[in-house]
């Protein structure tokens, strides 16, 4: 099983497609009330009817998604309701301050009891939704091999630690 912080969706891009993500999908809306999800796609379309006059806005997007619209005035700002049940929308995300979701943190959870050992790839580990499946891995006494470029939270747990480019290190390791 492969376990993200990542929002993007990139990694069932790249055919993964046993992956837990922790944190959430940016191609998802979900409603706060009925919990109904649907992409993000058709909540262009509808950003975008109830608001022609923002069609020709121009911001860059950072890496989290967000993007920068400054002296923007959002009073007069359409955000659409559910279609189901007239709730509130916001991207399928787990925000800063929000927990990741217990059947999400529970799958990935029972999938690292039934693993031999704890890959870390291209993360820091500051974050503690990820940091903490490095703490269970120790504390089972599995394995963990990081592969990052800088230090990590989970340098002193690890039983392995490449500091090295991780677009380098695991193309040689698989040929
Ligand atoms: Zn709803």
């Amino acid at each position: 099983m492969l376990l993200t912080q990542n929002v993007d969706g990139l990694h069932q891009r790249a055919g993964s497609d046993d992956v837990v993500d922790l944190h959430g999908r940016l191609d998802s809306v979900r409603c706060l009330h009925c919990e109904d999800r649907t992409p993000r796609a058709g909540m262009q379309t509808r950003l975008a009817e109830c608001n022609p006059d923002r069609l020709d806005a121009v911001a860059a997007f950072a890496p989290d998604g967000d993007a920068d619209l400054e002296r923007e005035n959002f009073d007069t700002f359409v955000v659409p309701e559910c279609s189901r049940c007239g709730g509130m929308l916001k991207p399928d995300v787990v925000f800063y301050g929000e927990n990741v979701p217990r059947p999400r943190y529970e799958k990935a959870a029972a999938a690292l009891a039934g693993s031999d050992g704890l890959l870390v790839v291209g993360s820091s580990l500051m974050v503690y939704s990820g940091y903490r499946f490095a703490l269970m891995a120790h504390a089972a006494g599995l394995p963990i091999a990081l592969v990052t470029r800088g230090v990590t939270r989970a340098d002193d747990l690890a039983t392995l630690a490449l500091r090295a480019d991780c677009t380098r290190v695991l193309p040689a390791a698989l040929g």
